[in-house]
């Protein structure tokens, strides 16, 4: 029987971002873009061009992404014609392959919010959609508070969808706004809406004020919705949007859903799913939640005892879908095998031939381990674990030493009589035999120490000229007067190759220094510099 296809559309850059302490910058949102878009996302709504100059340049540029590249803002205001409608016109100049409308589809808010017509909100509804048609995009209608709308006076709601559909709109999505519907009443509504609008062209949008978000999407899909709308680890406002990282894998793995639809997401790109969850977590420097289903820490962690025993001989008896189909792993708290295999799997990915059995893995397993315990993120951290790995099994040369590196931290007056804080770091290097002595001074002592270290580094220079740090990101362990400092740097070079390492200490400009230096170090292997 041939499956019919769901189509997923991620809001993560539009609706995530209007979390609460989530600012993503232009480049957080073509990092984001292209993950969406490697995890085989088909819609990416990439947010509101005209509202505020990142999404306006994300919207001036070219992104190359295979992904239906959305952009999103209001219909046009009421009482006024579409060809004077600054938001409107934004809209259309946007480079982009979809817009994504809202509007209101509950007639309390038509009045009390919008202070118009119940007429004149279906006039901008098939004017805004008839001008975006005409404007070669593919169209869709978020109606806003559907769900709420659709209990009060449901002829208006629905009119308000088939509107849009009337005037040419792919898609009209149904949004539960406020995040109040539940599961049953969300299958009833769609059911009713999928009478007059076929499924096919109809989508859901679930917020997750009741912890229903997940639930209520599937029920629309029970119902016959064939697209869903939610973010990546469900970020959004208030308690967040449907969670795209439970729903993949509930319909790639669970029989009802598996048997019956298709998605763009593929087995293997399924398998990268908890890794885009874990790496949305580290841009915007949060702990990922140990407990997140699917693809948390713990979601496959059993403790040990009977349980373990029994998953050792049989993984089914335990657990409910297999910890790799979405990238995670099993933990067993009793023995090595899982992390073994983790190992080899890693080294694996990264084109280290290695034998099974070679006692080297049980070495590098025994340090990954110890350095994780005192602080070390190693699958955040993939270039620094891949230096680890290779130190382990020999293959690192050492380029150069660093001798000694001091930073100075100044407070004083200038020339203007402005309290200035100033840095200078100056670090002496040995590269075969000659010593190198370089300064620098910099906003800060982490970026005086970075400008010190890349400024001369002999005959190796060229190949770190390229080297360009993008992010750093600072998390304090286990708190108090004994904390510890982790720092992961990410870093790219000319060919847009990025790589993140990390570093830990109880003093922060030496965890930045040894995340620095693997950042380095990795850019010299990865470049073939001779040792
Ligand atoms: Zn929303």
């Amino acid at each position: 029987m041939a499956r019919e296809r769901l189509y997923l559309f991620d809001t993560t850059l539009r609706d995530g971002a209007q979390t609460n302490g989530v600012d993503f910058t232009l480049n957080d949102k073509l990092a984001i873009a292209r993950m969406l878009d490697d995890l085989g996302i088909d819609y990416i709504e990439g947010g509101y061009p005209g509202a505020n100059l990142t999404d306006t340049q994300l919207f001036a540029q070219e992104r190359g992404l295979k992904a239906t590249f959305t952009a999103f803002g209001m219909a046009r205001r009421p009482g006024r014609p579409t060809s004077n409608d600054p938001g409107l016109a934004a809209l259309l100049e946007a480079k982009s392959d979809a817009i994504c409308f809202v509007a209101k589809s509950w007639d309390y808010h038509v009045r009390v919010a919008l202070e118009t017509s119940p007429e004149e909100n279906l006039a901008s509804i098939r004017d805004s959609v008839r001008a975006a048609v005409r404007s070669g995009r593919e169209v869709l209608l978020d109606c806003e508070h559907f769900f709420d709308g659709y209990k009060a006076n449901p002829q208006f709601a629905l009119a308000c969808a088939k509107a849009a559909v009337d005037e040419g709109a792919r898609w009209v999505v149904l949004c539960d706004t406020n995040g109040g519907a539940l599961p049953h009443e969300v299958e009833k509504i769609v059911g009713e809406v999928v009478k007059v609008i076929p499924g096919d062209r109809v989508g859901i949008h679930a917020h997750n004020d009741t912890e229903q978000a997940v639930a209520n999407s599937l029920a629309a899909v029970r119902a016959g919705a064939r697209q869903i709308q939610g973010t990546l680890n469900g970020l959004g406002e208030r308690c967040g949007n449907a969670n795209l990282v439970s729903i993949i894998p509930t319909l790639k793995l669970k029989g009802e859903f598996a048997e019956r639809f298709d998605i763009g997401v593929s087995e293997a790109q399924l398998k990268t799913l908890a890794h885009a969850s874990h790496t949305l977590d580290e841009m915007l420097n949060r702990a990922p939640n140990r407990h997140a289903p699917y693809v948390g820490e713990s979601a496959f962690a059993t403790k040990a005892g009977i349980h373990a025993s029994a998953i050792m001989k049989e993984p089914a008896t335990y657990e409910h879908v297999a910890p790799d189909a979405v990238g995670n792993r099993r933990k067993l708290l009793v023995s090595d095998q899982a992390g073994r295999s983790n190992v080899l799997a890693e080294l694996d990915r990264i084109g280290l031939k290695v034998d099974k059995d070679d006692p080297r893995i049980v070495r590098l397993l025994d340090v990954v381990k110890e350095r994780e315990a005192v602080g070390y993120a190693y699958e955040a951290a993939d270039a620094s674990f891949e230096l680890l790995a290779r130190r382990v099994l020999g293959e690192v040369p050492s380029y150069f030493d660093v001798e000694k590196f001091d930073v100075n931290v100044e407070q004083r007056d200038n020339a203007l009589g402005e309290r200035v804080t100033v840095s200078l770091a100056v670090v002496k290097v040995k590269v075969d035999g000659e010593r190198l002595i370089s300064a620098a001074e910099g906003n800060g002592p982490v970026n005086a120490l970075d400008l010190a270290l890349r400024k001369d580094l002999g005959k190796y220079q060229s190949y770190i000229s390229g080297l360009e740090l993008t992010d750093y990101r600072v998390r304090i362990l286990n708190g108090g007067t004994e904390a510890v400092t982790r720092v992961l740097i990410e870093s790219q070079d000319e060919t847009g190759e990025r790589w993140t390492t990390v570093g830990v200490s109880s003093n922060i400009i030496d965890a930045s220094f040894q995340a620095l230096m693997d950042s380095i170090v990795y850019k010299l292997v990865r470049s073939g510099a001779p040792a």
